[in-house]
């Protein structure tokens, strides 16, 4: 397998020394329909090292959000491989995808996917009520990244008592409380005005430098894009061409 692999065609991607955080090869989706098989995503070769913050750009209807949740484990490829950190996600059983999606996966949404019953603090917990922290470990946590989101002051706010980029802030704290190395963002400034989507990006780039997280965000805003490291751009489900942001 590792010889077909390695064998296999070049890939979207810096080269490097290190091996990526994310290697997808010969990737191919399709969603069946009736007796159709609709082809969405078509022999898709990427590498994404870690560390890295790369944009997934394309129009609407591209495969952008088939691509990135076959990368988060949520979808299943129809055929090829994606390796995350040397382990094929294909390979884990159902428990194990959700284990190896609750350590290694932050996820950020458009509209935030906050609980309204719930406050900010108590969003930002709730990845950790499946974790053996004890509850004080579990608020030290929570209070640690209210502060580096900016929110401090909001901890027992709910989401309607917040704006539309606070709450993508309390939706970043909590794809970050169990200190995945992957997040994955689907259109995370598509909701918010220009200013508070730049608040948004450059959040997600203090993820990148200051804390060493890998992102791909899916975007289709230019500007957005240009806040990435690198840009790849999916057309009518193939990866056409990259260019250095
Ligand atoms: P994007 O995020 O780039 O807008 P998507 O990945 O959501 O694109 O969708 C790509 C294509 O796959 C679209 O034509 C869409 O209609 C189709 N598609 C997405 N999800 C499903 C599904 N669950 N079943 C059938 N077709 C789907
Ligand atoms: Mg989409």
């Amino acid at each position: 397998m590792s010889a077909t692999t390695a064998a296999g065609p070049p890939a979207q991607g810096t080269p490097g020394s290190e091996p990526p955080l994310i290697r997808i090869r010969s990737l191919s989706k399709a969603y069946r329909r009736g007796r159709l098989d609709i082809p969405v995503l078509e022999d898709i070769n990427l590498d994404v090292r870690s560390g890295e913050f790369v944009a997934l750009m394309g129009p609407s209807g591209s495969g952008k959000t088939t691509l990135l949740n076959l990368i988060a484990g949520i979808d299943q490829a129809s055929s090829g491989t994606i390796e995350i950190a040397g382990v094929d996600i294909a390979t884990l059983s159902e428990g194990q995808l959700a284990d190896w999606r609750a350590a290694n996966v932050g996820f950020i949404f458009q509209f935030y996917n906050l609980l309204p019953v719930l406050t900010a603090f108590e969003n930002i917990e709730l990845p950790l009520l499946l974790t053996r922290l004890s509850p004080r470990e579990r608020g030290e946590r929570v209070d640690a990244l209210l502060a580096l989101v900016g929110l401090a002051d909001r901890a027992d706010h709910r989401p309607n008592e917040l704006s539309g980029g606070q709450q993508q802030r309390v939706a970043i704290a909590r794809a970050l409380v169990t200190d995945p190395r992957l997040i994955v963002a689907d259109e995370p400034t598509g909701d918010l005005d220009r200013t508070t989507g730049e608040e948004v990006l450059q959040l997600m780039d203090r993820l990148v430098r200051e804390l060493g997280k890998t992102i791909v965000m899916v975007t289709h805003d230019p500007k957005a894009a240009a806040k990435a490291q690198r840009m790849v751009h999916l057309e009518k489900g193939v990866l056409v061409d990259e260019a250095p942001a």
